[in-house]
């Protein structure tokens, strides 16, 4: 049997992991700007990561959610603390789509509508509320099974208060950082008013921190810097540091019922456990405070660079739009500097490190970047 050909590939074969740098077959060392789409936050293979996985791997991996599970309990009691939603309770999933698919789901049992609110430019998952961020023609988008979806331009209040003002939008679904979409920040004052709209008129709002969330831009969510509390937030990604897991984290305005939700694997043994490493490392390595920290040091850094056009982002979660195509440069930092990136549409580069960067780390790539954008402009 071949693999079904949908992604397009480095022919780099990744065999080994540590901390902010990755080792191919060749044992050939990179550094990884781009944790495997934001995955990665504490760092490759964690010794306290491995430790706890592989002693969870030698009991059980999984039972159901039939049987009483502490795990499950001991994770939503530290992800409260840590990200300051104690209050909220947690619903687990395996992925970023099946997150945000329950919390969708969560939202019109809740209110009863269809109808939903998303921004052009945002990335879902694949699901109910996808849109187009690909320029593959074979893509028909967006695709809304059972949601009726609503597009608008992030920041435009106006266009989205007059739709929600037909009181029969069920939720708004917005990133606390758009990442797939080219790393843009919503305003806070955006995020404010969006929140207090939808309070006004019944509408469920979903913040969708899969890829800003979990200390990447500084605080444990994006959404937290304009000091709003969403009904719904989602998460996944650099919740597992590589073992998939997400979850939904749920105001105490919806109540559980048994049966409302359901899944076979989310919330699994295994995956509380890596959940529970990620946080316990976060806290102990105050990584989140080590996002902020370099994460303002490449900002800068990278304003210095005449050849970026716009620098964007906040921590850890960076976006360079150049004027130009960026796959040569993304090549040449990959083949000649071994350094991973990541890329948005054809112009911006996107950095996703793990949190755990140093200074060093930033210095180096800030070096070998400065050499591939002279080759550049020699070229
Ligand atoms: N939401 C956002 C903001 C994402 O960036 C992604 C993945 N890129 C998803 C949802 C979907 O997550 P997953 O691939 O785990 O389904």
């Amino acid at each position: 049997m071949k693999l079904f050909d949908v992604y397009p590939l480095f022919n780099i074969e990744i065999a080994k992991g540590i901390g902010c740098r990755t080792y191919d077959k060749q044992g050939i060392e990179y550094l990884d700007l781009y944790g495997g789409h934001a995955v990665i936050s504490i760092g490759h293979s964690h010794p306290y990561y491995v430790q706890k996985l592989t002693h969870q791997l030698e009991n059980l991996v999984f039972y159901s959610n039939s049987v009483l599970n502490n795990l499950q309990l001991e994770l939503a009691e530290k992800l409260g603390k840590a990200s300051g939603y104690e209050d909220y309770s947690l619903f687990l999933t395996n992925s970023g789509a099946e997150a945000n698919e329950n919390a969708l789901k969560l939202a019109s049992f809740h209110n009863g509508r269809s109808k939903v609110i998303a921004f052009n430019k945002s990335f879902h998952g694949r699901t109910s509320a996808a849109v187009r961020v690909t320029n593959n023609p074979k893509i028909v988008a967006p695709i809304n099974e059972g949601f009726d979806v609503e597009f608008y331009e992030l920041g435009d209040i106006k266009s989205v208060r007059k739709s929600l003002q037909n009181n029969d939008v069920c939720a708004v679904i917005i990133e606390g950082i758009q990442g797939v979409g080219g790393i843009r920040v919503p305003e806070s004052n955006f995020l404010q008013a969006l929140s207090a709209e939808c309070k006004s008129v019944g509408t469920v709002l979903i913040l969708d921190e899969v890829q800003s969330g979990y200390g990447r831009s500084g605080k444990f969510f994006a959404h937290q810097y304009a000091g709003i509390r969403p009904d719904l937030i989602s998460v996944a990604k650099g919740m597992g540091n590589g073992f998939p897991v997400g979850g939904v984290l749920i105001s105490p305005i919806f109540e559980a019922s048994y049966g409302l939700l359901g899944t076979t694997f989310g919330g699994s043994h295994l995956a509380c456990t890596a959940a529970i490493a990620v946080l316990d490392i976060l806290k102990a390595e105050h990584l989140m405070e080590n996002a902020k920290k370099i994460g303002d040091y490449l900002l800068e850094e990278l304003k210095k660079f005449p050849q970026i056009k716009e620098i964007r982002g906040l921590g850890l979660m960076i976006g360079m739009e150049f004027e130009q195509p960026i796959a040569e440069i993304r090549k040449k930092l990959l083949y000649e500097k071994k350094v991973f990136t990541g890329a948005s549409g054809s112009n911006i580069i996107r950095l996703l490190p793990p949190l755990c960067m140093s200074k060093n780390d930033a210095d180096l790539f800030l070096d070998r970047l400065k050499d591939v954008l002279k080759t550049e402009i020699i070229a």
